[in-house]
């Protein structure tokens, strides 16, 4: 085969599930936000919530936003993948068109707790790849808590104690990374995924390729 057939990575392969989680306030949306803007062959899995918007939240970028009865509709259409209660609300992770994009190579983000991630493992071990970010000290996850100030004080502290009930499921990670520095932190999550990315069991299209190699 000619140097130019060479098939790429995105021709070759299945597309990934990658979640990243952490306690709020470790900063884990400033790190998604990184990954999207730098690589274009990953989308953000929109999820649908019953939480009302935050200023500057829009609708359907950052979440479909909806009322109870909506939820309620989509929970027994089995419209979604996975659902939690988080803070008082209810999240969920809507299927659209996810399982198919994965067959033509497209990868998807999510940025999901922990209950959600151990039910899409469940449903898709094959595809997902589970990384944790920790915040480098219990201090520091209060000190950017506050600093969005967003939320009120009972809301702090419920986010703060929720935080550590969070951290305790670290063990249910493929990877854990420590987030100091944003830009550092997000130097190791791209080297996850570009590694993950080049996992033989996913390069699936290679296959023609290298019996060529080879014969
Ligand atoms: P926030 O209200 O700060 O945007 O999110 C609160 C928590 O809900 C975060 O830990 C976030 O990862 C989680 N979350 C967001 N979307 C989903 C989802 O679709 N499913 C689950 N299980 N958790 C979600």
């Amino acid at each position: 085969m000619a140097e130019s057939q060479t098939p790429t990575d995105k021709l070759a392969r299945r597309g990934l599930m990658f979640i990243l989680s952490s306690p709020s306030g470790a900063g884990k949306t400033t790190i998604s936000r990184m990954l999207l803007e730098a690589e274009d062959e990953i989308k953000l899995s929109v999820s649908v919530t019953t939480r009302p918007p935050r200023p500057g939240e829009i609708d359907g970028v950052h979440y479909y936003f909806v009322d109870d009865a909506e939820f309620d509709r989509m929970v027994e259409e089995d419209d979604f993948y996975e659902w939690a209660h988080v803070f008082g609300h209810r999240y969920g992770t809507p299927k659209g068109r996810i399982r198919n994009a994965l067959k033509d190579g497209q990868d998807f983000l999510f940025d999901i707790d922990w209950q959600g991630t151990q039910q899409l493992y469940q449903k898709d071990q094959q595809d997902v790849v589970r990384v944790f970010i920790l915040p480098p000290s219990i201090a520091e996850l209060e000190r950017r808590l506050r600093s969005r100030g967003t939320d009120a004080e009972e809301v702090i502290e419920a986010r703060m104690e929720r935080a550590r009930s969070e951290i305790s499921h670290w063990d249910a990670y493929d990877y854990v990374v420590i987030n100091e520095d944003a830009q550092a932190c997000f130097a190791k999550v791209r080297e996850i995924l570009d590694a993950e990315r080049m996992k033989r069991q996913r390069q699936t299209g290679l296959i023609p390729f290298v019996r060529e190699l080879m014969s």
